[in-house]
């Protein structure tokens, strides 16, 4: 049976009262200590980390990793004008994005590193700047990912420069003026150490064809484990080899590259918890299912949804409440009129629906759903049904719990209308 991961019932009580429910609660203590894990890749020549903010953009998550000494990885232009209002400086923001700004000259002037991820991208800032400094982006044609979805290589892919593109990028890149100073790869949510290794040696015959490329970044894409029994990514073991690749390389070409990562799913995934409230209770009878009804689903997260991704899901009886409760085979649903709004799917197929072998879940019980920092509150379906965002509250390191993000209100959702 799942377990809360850090907060503590006092903790969901006093949530329940300040900030009422459904909340995101990020834990700072496992934020930083994550952002150190990060910081000790192994690296021969130096490592660049930075945090891809797109895995929970809120200024307060950032500024603790800038605390932290990490930079930003941004995927649009509005991450940037994000990470930029959170307090990062221009220098220590990379971008790649598959929609290229039309800011992006302020952005380059200003010192943001871009990385083109598209031949049309070349063109873009050929056209507009000679001589400046740029990084690639490739598809060296693997990738890893967990599901289709997360697979972000190979040929079903669309990000990044296709490998069979090399010598046009190259050429283009020359015709231009631009100096190519960073290869980038990344290819997808992976743990294992023999992919990472291939993935980094596509990587560095990249980087031969380019004599000015001073560092290699080899994206995120670190598994992590959110359910028990998953195996979550040992970042020594991928990065031990990776950092020999570097090394042979150094000695055959005497470049000595720096190593650029960027994660997102591991420095967030784990860190936080959606605390919501089971707000009904159905059953379709013996032939059927007992549904828990949530205060929360995919206007929060969306994974399971969209992946069949699987989160711990801990049922914590209020206050005062019979304790006692006997387990049973249970459905987890959201609160939206849309038969996907399921928090149990069958695992990696979000059409099919599973149960889970839960406490017996009453009308006011806590429903907590672990691993949801990467990829919930910054990929929801916000205002599905008209249902107001979340707000998001950080357990900070002596315990208390402090506001980060407002629930969105009412006049909120609807500010932007207006009669024709
Ligand atoms: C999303 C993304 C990442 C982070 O991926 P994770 O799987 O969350 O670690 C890193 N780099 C780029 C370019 C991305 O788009």
């Amino acid at each position: 049976m799942d377990t809360l991961r850090f907060l503590t019932p006092e903790n969901l009580e006093q949530i329940k009262m300040e900030f009422q429910t459904p909340t995101f609660v990020y834990d700072e203590a496992i934020l930083r200590a994550n952002a150190q894990a990060v910081k000790q890749f192994p690296n021969a020549f130096g490592l660049n980390a930075r945090y891809a903010m797109k895995a929970a953009p809120t200024s307060a998550i950032i500024r603790i990793f800038h605390d932290e000494g990490l930079g930003i990885d941004a995927s649009s232009g509005f991450e940037v004008e994000r990470a930029v209002r959170a307090g990062m400086g221009t220098e220590s923001i990379s971008l790649s994005t598959q929609e290229f700004p039309e800011q992006f000259k302020y952005w380059v002037q200003d010192g943001v590193k871009v990385n083109l991820c598209s031949i049309h991208q070349i063109h873009k800032i050929g056209q507009w700047g000679r001589g400046e400094s740029v990084g690639l982006r490739f598809n060296p044609g693997v990738g890893s990912g967990g599901t289709n979805r997360t697979n972000v290589g190979g040929p079903s892919s669309s990000f990044g420069i296709w490998k069979n593109d090399l010598e046009e990028a190259k050429a283009l890149c020359q015709d231009y003026g631009l100096k190519v100073e960073r290869i980038h790869t990344h290819i997808g949510s992976g743990s294992d150490p023999e992919v990472w290794k291939r993935a980094a040696s596509l990587s560095l015959n990249l980087v031969r064809s380019f004599p000015t490329v001073q560092s290699l970044n080899l994206g995120g894409g670190y598994k992590v484990a959110r359910m028990s029994g998953e195996k979550a990514t040992d970042l020594m073991e991928i990065g031990e080899p990776v950092k020999q690749l570097f090394k042979d390389f150094a000695n055959e070409t005497g470049r000595e590259l720096t190593l650029e990562i960027e994660p997102g799913t591991f420095l967030l995934a784990n860190a936080c918890s959606l605390v919501t409230t089971v707000q009904d209770v159905t059953s379709t009878g013996d032939e059927g299912y007992r549904f828990l009804k949530l205060d929360a689903g995919m206007t929060e997260i969306l994974r399971p949804s969209l992946y069949g991704a699987q989160h711990p899901i801990v049922i914590v009886p209020e206050e005062g409440q019979n304790k006692f409760r006997e387990e049973a085979q249970q459905v987890v649903v959201g609160h939206c009129c849309e038969s996907g709004d399921l928090l149990t799917p069958a695992p990696g197929d979000p059409e099919a629906l599973s149960t889970r072998m839960l406490p017996r879940g009453e009308i006011g019980d806590f429903c907590v759903i672990e691993g949801a920092g990467a990829y919930c509150s910054s990929m929801s379906a916000k205002n599905y049904n008209s249902f107001p965002e979340a707000a998001e509250v950080l357990r900070k390191e002596d315990g208390t719990l402090g506001l980060i993000r407002k629930r969105q209100t009412f006049e909120q959702i609807i500010e932007n209308e207006v009669a024709p």
